[in-house]
């Protein structure tokens, strides 16, 4: 089991000098100056080089809840240590953060060559560790906005936070493409398209970086985690992946190679392996492709205890000492030990005995120190007291219910006498039940105030959960509810509890779905919802009123026995700080859902066929819901495809224009998906391809024409000799039930 966060509560030392030392560090010679970091390498000992590529948690610095100052002072001044990572235990505030950055900037300046430490951290859908800070929904959610302006901002509001922490690397956003839903950490990607995780993803490494990393509103980005960790045989945490060339280049490197080119500064390896060769030993990709062939710049840093994992799981490696020798000559700059020194003891010990060239460790450690020169910490190691003011300020809220909004997926909506049930009046009865009703942790997963999100007490104050979000809106004296304590266990007086509540309302409200995990105990033998659940969902359903199921969920729980009986299903995914809010908006009508689904919803545990698989007769794709669907309480008709020529020839664009008009009664936005078919290729071909999208908003009545520009590059995938190529042809265009066909030639 990893121990990630086994100290009890933080004591943290208050330190004197923490206004004063900030401005103490100006020294313009330090901006941006390669000569400068060539300079200071010439000075390092090989134990400083070596230090500088060790990273350590901090709960290590901690005893009995106090932080052990001269532990903290000694690894920073006599081993050098480059990085730091994590939280003591649990969330902090942003104060207590700001007295521990300013203790190690203090310690860092005290060490030989003043080298400062570089502190990360996961600040996962917003700042996740430090208290009362904002949580949005996870990238999940994110991606089924189709709004990648929103992403944006989330983004940049997480910068906010994480430097007004006193921290300058977030260890996010999540590159790999959510191919296996049974994975415990699909909620942390952007789901099973490419173009939605590279559009996403990088939309958030801009935010994070912006153009100047010296800026008190900036943080490092870090891509992870390279590459291929998101698509696990057997669907559980770190365990082996199985990718053919193909796949690999068509589908999990152009996220990775457009970050790259956007500039992130940092990348996390992943800890699994590739076809039976763990990543943290594969030269090929970390050295030749990315560093060599991409021209990657940062650092790249192993995932947790990794290394280690090489001769204790992979069995790759005899030993540490030989784990340590494979990982940095394949190329790793920094070690995630991260609970001692091993890493740093064996790495001197194999440069002493040349298994180890010191051109490597040069190289890396020029590769830290360039990260830490563009973060500006030789200028200031010490948290900015500027950067303090932009937490936790009033418009966060804003975006985050924004985001939860433009998430949330109505899956299904039943009518009743012609009436769609959903939205429901505001002066009605309704009960309230099921595991989820009262969680605050299943509405915001993993890495929120704890790494397992699990622990409610830790929420802020102001965060709703579910059944007090629905008591605000139509008044607690129209509210029954009935909860179980808990997601594991709901027994038969529960069933007949809500049996017999449900007797005075007019609906059911089944909060439904999966409580907070993280990593490997997230793992799961099975996709279907819990068997606990599908017999409260049945009692529900035999109540003969109607069931609105809402769903909160990391990933798609199959619910194929209940689905057909249930009037209405939004699924909300982990919507966040805001997500109960957004959750009662949608239901009771205030908000019009417009959320897309960014994954394919499995129907059957045998069948988790992504959309854009090589197959060609449907009837073997048998989803619940497919890769895009989302209802709306308004109506949207779409007029004829049209084209700019019947032949794109060459370099050309070919532009391409649709009518929509919203024919129903509300105002609402809209996302487009534009998917493009191959109709013959020399491999087969995918169903589709998402090749963009768009989303605006309508308001009742109107007709807006949207216009989408696609050339050549638009239209390829990776063929047998591993070549993006495009072959002349006849593709198929479709924007909801209209397409249109074109030819392409050379
Ligand atoms: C996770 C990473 C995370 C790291 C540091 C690992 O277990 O895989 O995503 O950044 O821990 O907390």
């Amino acid at each position: 089991m990893k121990t990630k966060f086994y100290l009890p509560a933080v004591i943290l030392y208050v330190s004197i000098a923490f206004f004063t030392n900030s401005c103490k560090h100006n020294n313009s010679k330090k901006n941006n100056n390669e000569t400068f970091i060539n300079n200071l390498i010439n000075k390092m000992t090989l134990e400083e080089k070596v230090g500088q590529m060790t990273q350590l948690n901090i709960s290590i610095f901690y005893k009995d809840g106090k932080l052990q100052k001269d532990k903290l002072k000694k690894y920073i001044t006599e081993y050098n240590i480059g990085s730091i990572l994590n939280v003591p235990q649990k969330a902090i505030s942003m104060e207590d953060w700001n007295k521990l950055l300013t203790i190690i900037a203090e310690y860092s300046n005290q060490s030989r060559l003043k080298i400062p430490v570089l502190y990360g951290i996961d600040a996962i859908h917003g700042v996740s560790y430090s208290s009362n800070s904002t949580l949005f929904p996870h990238n999940i959610g994110i991606a089924a906005t189709r709004n990648p302006k929103l992403a944006y901002k989330t983004a940049e509001i997480t910068a906010k936070e994480v430097r007004a922490c006193g921290i300058r690397w977030n260890f996010d956003p999540v590159l790999g493409v959510g191919r296996q839903p049974l994975w415990p950490r699909f909620e942390e990607t952007f789901g099973e398209d490419p173009l939605l995780v590279t559009t996403f993803g990088n939309q958030m490494i801009k935010a994070y970086e912006g153009d100047d990393l010296k800026q008190n509103n900036k943080v490092a980005s870090c891509m992870k985690h390279f590459i291929g960790y998101t698509i696990p045989a057997n669907g559980n945490d770190r365990t082996p992946a199985y990718i053919p060339d193909i796949m690999l280049y068509d589908i999990f490197i152009p996220p990775f190679k457009k970050a790259v080119e956007n500039g992130s500064s940092t990348i996390m390896i992943n800890s699994g392996s590739i076809n039976g060769i763990p990543v943290h030993i594969n030269k090929y990709l970390i050295t030749d492709l990315l560093k060599n062939k991409w021209g990657f710049k940062g650092l790249v840093v192993t995932d947790w205890t990794d290394i280690i994992f090489l001769y204790t799981q992979h069995k790759v490696a005899r030993n540490n000492k030989e784990a340590v020798q494979f990982a940095v000559n394949a190329g790793i700059d920094m070690s995630m030990v991260p609970f001692d020194l091993s890493f740093y003891d064996d790495l001197i010990e194999l440069v002493k005995e040349g298994k180890v060239k010191m051109d490597r460790i040069n190289d890396a450690v020029l590769r830290i120190l360039r990260v830490k020169q563009k973060l500006g910490l030789f200028d200031n190691p010490f948290p900015e007291k500027e950067a303090m003011k932009n937490f936790n300020l009033p418009e966060y809220k804003n975006v985050a219910l924004q985001s939860a909004l433009e998430s949330i997926t109505l899956l299904k909506n039943s009518k009743i006498n012609n009436k769609p049930i959903l939205p429901l009046s505001k002066n009605i009865k309704v009960l309230i039940a099921g595991p989820a009703a009262k969680s605050l942790a299943s509405l915001h997963g993993s890495w929120s105030y704890t790494w397992l999100g699990d622990d409610d007490s830790l929420f802020p104050k102001t965060t709703l959960n579910i059944t007090q979000a629905i008591e605000n809106k139509i008044g607690e004296n129209n509210v029954i509810c009935t909860s179980p304590d808990s997601f594991s266990e709901i027994t038969d007086k529960q069933i007949k509890e809500l049996k017999n509540k449900a007797k005075n309302v007019d609906c059911i409200i089944l909060c439904l779905g999966e409580n907070s995990y993280a990593e490997s105990f997230g793992n799961i033998k099975d996709l279907t919802l819990p068997k606990n659940q599908i017999k409260l969902a049945k009692a529900a359903v035999d109540t003969k009123k109607p069931v609105i199921l809402v769903l909160t969920e990391g990933r798609p729980r199959i619910i194929n026995e209940i689905a057909d009986d249930i009037s209405s299903i939004l699924l909300a995914y982990r919507p966040g700080s805001k997500g109960a809010n957004a959750i009662t908006d949608v239901l009771f009508g205030d908000y019009c859902p417009n959320g897309k689904l960014p994954f394919t919803y499995p129907k059957h545990t045998g069948n988790l066929i992504t959309y854009d698989a090589p197959i060609r007769n449907q009837k073997l794709h048998t989803p619940q819901w497919p890769f895009g669907h989302g209802l709306s309480y308004t109506t949207f008709k779409f007029g004829n495809i049209n084209i700019s020529t019947d032949t794109l020839v060459g370099n050309q664009n070919l532009l391409i224009d649709i009518d929509v008009t919203n024919t129903g009664k509300r105002n609402s936005l809209i996302a487009i998906d534009l998917f493009i078919k191959d109709l013959v290729a020399s491999i087969i071909p995918p169903m589709k391809k998402l090749r963009k999208f768009k989303k605006i908003s309508l308001n009742s009545g109107e007709t807006k024409n949207i216009k989408f520009s696609i050339n050549k590059n638009d239209l390829g995938f990776v063929n047998s000799d591993l070549k993006y190529v495009t072959e002349p042809g006849s593709f198929e265009i479709s924007i909801n039930d209209k397409s249109k066909i074109f030819y392409y030639k050379k």
